[in-house]
């Protein structure tokens, strides 16, 4: 399975970090998790391009993680593709159709799926399974862990997690327990007074003692240029002992499945 930064950025723009989106491929499959603003034009930028990317999985609703939804749809209309299925927490539908009531010339251009999961089961999206878990942030919205498509693997023990906008707590590291991977929200670099986003130290104090093999650290606001080496280095000190980097746009890992 891998995974490519397409945003490792915020609301706040800067110009080498589009806004939070990723994609997941695996055999052929592909699914686009968010697209903030800039994201469909680094998705331009990849193998399956926004013509080979049917599922959306979002986070949660802030703009910098939904902006290019309806850009989306209209470059597949354009590109003669026929179908989007958009997934999501709840709320997803109103979301959408709120979307298209102002932009009434795209509905029915092609055809859209909503749905929306929650915590309380897992699911498939292109293929993958997913597993979510709740966030602690401004708005409601959803972590998820990745089990490839037909790995037969309980995506709770999947090798991907994906932390979406949320604080550091135990109950998001004990979900991303096991991962080969991490993507986590780590906003601001220490002495940022801040809620709803972690800082380095508060990451690496919720992630001590937890296996997680690489973590990365992304939803990047401008505060954080020129401080990444130190906040990778305060993850560590604050007590997490696997390999920490900070996410730039375009980074491609590939994700080991453990067996
Ligand atoms: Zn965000
Ligand atoms: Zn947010």
């Amino acid at each position: 399975m891998d995974l490519t930064v397409l945003g490792s950025g915020s609301a706040m723009p800067v110009p080498d970090r589009a806004q939070a989106g990723y994609l997941l491929e695996d055999g052929g499959r592909s699914l686009l998790v968010d697209c903030g603003e800039g994201v469909l034009h680094r998705l331009s930028d990849t193998d399956p391009g926004y013509e080979g990317v049917s599922t959306v999985l979002l986070t949660h609703h802030h703009l910098d993680h939904v902006a290019t939804l309806l850009p989306l749809v209209k470059a597949r209309w354009l590109a003669g593709e026929e179908h989007l299925e958009v997934v999501g927490p709840s709320g997803t539908k109103a979301l959408v159709d709120g979307l298209l009531g102002v932009h009434e010339y795209l509905d029915g251009r092609i055809d859209l799926g909503i749905r929306e999961v929650s915590a309380s089961r897992s699911f498939a999206a292109a293929g993958f399974d997913v597993a979510a878990r709740e966030t602690r942030h401004s708005m409601d919205g959803l972590a998820y862990r990745f089990a490839p498509p037909s790995a037969d693997l309980d995506p709770a023990d999947g090798p991907l997690t994906l932390s979406g906008d949320t604080e550091a707590f135990a109950g998001m590291a004990s979900f991303a327990d096991g991962s080969d991977l991490l993507v986590h929200d780590c906003s601001f670099p220490d002495g940022t007074d801040v809620s709803n986003h972690p800082t380095p130290t508060s990451l690496g104090e919720s992630l001590a003692g937890v296996d997680v093999d690489r973590l990365l650290l992304s939803h990047l606001y401008p505060h954080t240029g020129g401080r990444e080496r130190e906040m990778a280095r305060s993850v560590r000190e604050a007590g997490f002992d696997g390999t920490v980097e900070v996410a730039s746009d375009g980074l491609r890992v590939d994700v080991p499945t453990r067996s």
